[in-house]
């Protein structure tokens, strides 16, 4: 058996969230500042500097990737690196995490190139709520985005919804109809430490109280048992389709993580909340081999810690916030 990335509590890394970009064209109050330095394009990884890692990473059991940022559609030509990735044999799986804004547009050739699941961040219906979670407004496009997903085929297309008590409540029951009506998955997030804002447990919305509101208006709903590493609690309606909760907060589901993340600055991070990363990019860029590339993954698994700590006093939230580590 080959070499994997097995860390001290015996979980396997098979999966890859890469950041390409820290740029976006939303400000989400939840995942960074309104005001914002970003990186200089020759401090991103090139999609060939990206391509080589996810190779090496193959070596060690990584199958499964997702693209993401920032915004991962504002890096130019990413179609190509879907086709870089898709050419790699050992990648059975490459997923892209986006706003929508520029969907309309990219779908087709993103689809041409060999993506096929795709994730859009949702998190209302109301043009006016989502202006002010995302400080720029852009619902409309989302939407467009969405539609133009769906006509070109990606499956499953799933829609991921932050949860914040006192803001989002209300969009619960309108996003469930939605997401019904027109056969996408839909995913609530509990709010994470992890923006630029002040985070208070308050404010999240916790996936119990999502269920009974959900409850309420469809019925009961039937708790699915799912790949223990994904980390939504996923329910079927009993009319049929099925909504999921990724419960960070209220249901951590630490034990059974499989992911890495690798920045769009080239830094491999075990967690998301980690507080140490492994430069890569100096290394790719000092010259170093594929062995040492290799060794650097495994380190950086090998010292991988049991778990955030966000329940507990303990916590010490990242320096970054979600926008340059990817979400
Ligand atoms: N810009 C893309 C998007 O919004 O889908 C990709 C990057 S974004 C950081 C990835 C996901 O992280 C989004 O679904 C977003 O809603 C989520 N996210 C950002 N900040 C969060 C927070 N503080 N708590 C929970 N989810 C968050
Ligand atoms: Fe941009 Fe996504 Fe962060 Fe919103 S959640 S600011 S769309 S990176």
């Amino acid at each position: 058996m080959s070499e994997q990335l097995v860390d001290r509590f015996g979980r396997v890394h098979t999966n890859l969230r890469i950041s390409v970009t820290d740029r976006c064209n939303l400000r989400c109050i939840y995942c960074m500042p309104e005001e914002v330095v970003f990186l200089d394009r020759e401090e991103l990884l090139t999609f060939e500097e990206i391509a080589r890692l996810v190779r090496i990473g193959t070596g060690l059991g990584i199958d499964k990737v997702r693209l993401t940022g920032g915004e991962p559609l504002l890096r130019r030509h990413l179609p190509r690196l879907v086709q870089l990735l898709a050419a790699i044999p050992q990648i059975r799986d490459i997923g892209l995490t986006t706003n929508g804004l520029l969907l309309e547009q990219l779908a087709e050739p993103l689809y041409q190139a060999g993506l096929r699941r795709i994730n859009i961040s949702l998190d209302t219906l109301d043009p006016g709520v989502f202006r002010y979670l995302a400080r720029r407004d852009g619902l409309d496009r989302v939407l467009a985005g969405i539609e133009a997903a769906r006509r070109v085929g990606f499956a499953p297309i799933k829609i991921n919804a932050v949860s914040i008590r006192g803001i989002t409540e209300k969009e619960v029951i309108p996003l469930a109809h939605f997401a019904r009506e027109k056969n996408l998955e839909l995913r609530f997030i509990e709010y994470m430490p992890i923006g630029a804002d002040r985070w208070e447990r308050q404010k999240v919305y916790f996936a119990a109280e999502i269920v009974a509101q959900l409850e309420k208006a469809f019925g009961p709903l039937e708790p699915l048992t799912s790949d223990p590493s994904s980390p939504a609690l996923e329910y079927a309606y009993a009319d049929g389709g099925r909504v999921g909760i990724i419960a960070s907060i209220s249901r951590p589901f630490c034990h059974h993580c499989n992911r890495l993340r690798l920045t769009a600055d080239g830094k491999l991070r075990h967690c998301l909340f980690a507080l140490e990363e492994t430069d890569l990019k100096t290394l790719l860029r000092g010259g170093a081999d594929d062995g040492t590339l290799r060794r650097a993954f495994v380190d950086c698994v090998a010292g991988k810690w049991e778990g955030h700590e966000i329940n507990t006093a303990r916590f010490i939230k990242p320096p970054r916030t979600m926008h340059t580590i990817g979400g």
